[in-house]
């Protein structure tokens, strides 16, 4: 497990993922780089041995800890590998990634630079309200509703997005005239930085069936193309040990 520094790893670094109609989810950076040769999995057990980073006992002895750590909630040694994302989401995304505070960001702000006129989201299917759980939805509408209500929304956005326009050409600045943008809907991009431990912690709650739609897509983007590849055997105890499990 030491020589991971294989072009599989290295690609990771800067590949974009495609989310919802115009967001994406993108790995900027890994720490370790997988330059260094050393996997995020030993980079794990390495701390919790302190030892070198980078030194293992073999393959099976390396796993059996990594395990243990995950099974024990022996977590400290899962915050050594942090990834950093850049991502494209709408706010409605946002409002909710912004609660797990463990995390470091750094948003686009609306107050330099101007929205473009195509950067709203319009959701694929239009989803029921629960009735079991007043927060959540269940199932979609029916489809002849679909069509209309998409239109309707397109509309309210381009009305929306004018009404800025004038503002802008009346003087008014970008920090005023952004009150008159959809704000759920806006897409938002963001440089959002989190360690292992964290990372896993998020996505337990948000890859969760009850989580919504459009925060499940991008914990499930970060978790299959990023946090997978990256720590295969700490993705494989935490599918084990923690996905698989009702929360206490
Ligand atoms: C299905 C669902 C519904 C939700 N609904 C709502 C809602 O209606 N309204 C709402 O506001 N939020 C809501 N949340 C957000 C939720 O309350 C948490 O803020 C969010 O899930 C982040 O969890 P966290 O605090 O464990 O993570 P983080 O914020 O990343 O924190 C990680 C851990 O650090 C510690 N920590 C962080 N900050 C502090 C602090 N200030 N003081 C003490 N310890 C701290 C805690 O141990 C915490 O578990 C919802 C979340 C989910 C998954």
């Amino acid at each position: 497990m030491t020589d991971k520094s294989d072009n599989a790893l290295l690609s990771l670094i800067g590949k974009r993922v495609p989310v919802l109609d115009r967001g994406f989810v993108e790995l900027q950076d890994l720490m370790p780089h997988p330059a260094t040769g050393v996997s995020g999995d030993l980079a794990i057990v390495s701390a919790a041995r302190t030892s070198f980073l980078g030194e293992g006992k073999g393959d099976e002895k390396d796993r059996k800890l990594l395990n243990y750590l995950m099974r024990n909630k022996h977590t400290s040694p899962f915050e050594m590998v942090e990834f950093k994302f850049r991502l494209k989401a709408p706010l409605v995304t946002w409002w909710q990634l912004v609660r797990h505070r463990m995390a470091s960001l750094n948003m686009q702000s609306g107050r330099y630079v101007e929205f473009e006129d195509d950067e709203y989201y319009v959701p694929a299917v239009w989803r029921k309200q629960s009735q079991s759980n007043k927060q959540a939805s269940d199932g979609v509408i029916d489809p002849s509703d679909d069509e209309v209500l998409t239109k309707e929304l397109v509309a309210h956005y381009e009305r929306c997005y004018k009404l800025y326009q004038d503002a802008l050409s009346k003087g008014v600045a970008k920090e005023m005239a952004r009150l008159f943008l959809p704000g759920f809907a806006v897409y938002y991009t963001g440089v959002w930085k989190i360690d292992a431990h964290n990372l896993m912690r998020t996505m337990q709650l948000r890859i969760a069936n009850e989580a919504q739609e459009e925060i499940r897509v991008y914990a499930s983007a970060m978790y299959e193309h990023f946090f997978k590849p990256a720590l295969p055997w700490t993705a494989e105890a935490f599918e084990k040990y923690v996905l698989s499990k009702p929360e206490a």
